[in-house]
């Protein structure tokens, strides 16, 4: 997917999570005690960066050229679309936020993150989801930043401000 689609869908995962936690309660934990203005522009803060995070690894991408060191050192590591596009990456970096910094910010973060991974997921590419074991997989239902991939958008965009309108 493309930066922009990417953005878009890091916005929506991160206000539909910020709007879930706020109503349905956690089994074992219960309701999460997060709510209020400040801990809301944290979240969404976080879901945006966790959302554009996974493509640090790409040297033109907009994380890519942010953090230019952090960005060469993945793709050393693990290439681009590597260990970044993983759950093991999401529950790393996602659980040290959440245990080490703040909880609105590693979970903001997570939910940020996993709409990445979602939307890569639907591509032609595919993604190593389960790396270490490096096979590639995915719906691979569209090319990245294509035709289907915009109305897709308009779709997901349509339907959040749908559910905004009814339920706010
Ligand atoms: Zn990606």
């Amino acid at each position: 997917m493309t930066y922009k689609s990417h953005l878009l869908w890091a916005v929506l995962a991160g206000s539909a999570s910020w709007a879930a936690v706020q109503v349905v309660p956690l089994p074992g934990v219960g309701r999460l005690p997060v709510g209020g203005a400040n801990e809301f522009m944290l979240w969404m803060a976080a879901a945006v960066v966790g959302g554009l995070f996974p493509d640090v690894d790409h040297p033109h991408s907009r994380m890519g050229r942010a953090m230019p060191l952090v960005s060469w050192l993945v793709r050393c590591i693990a290439g681009h679309r590597g260990l970044t596009h993983s759950l093991a990456f999401l529950a790393l970096v996602g659980g040290g936020l959440f245990c080490f910094v703040s909880m609105p910010i590693g979970l903001g973060f997570a939910a940020g993150y996993a709409s990445h991974l979602f939307g890569d997921f639907l591509t032609d590419g595919g993604i190593p989801l389960f790396w270490p074991w490096r096979r590639r997989v995915g719906f691979r239902l569209f090319a990245n930043g294509g035709f289907a991939e915009a109305a897709l958008n308009v779709v997901a965009s349509s339907a959040a401000f749908y559910a905004w309108w009814h339920l706010h």
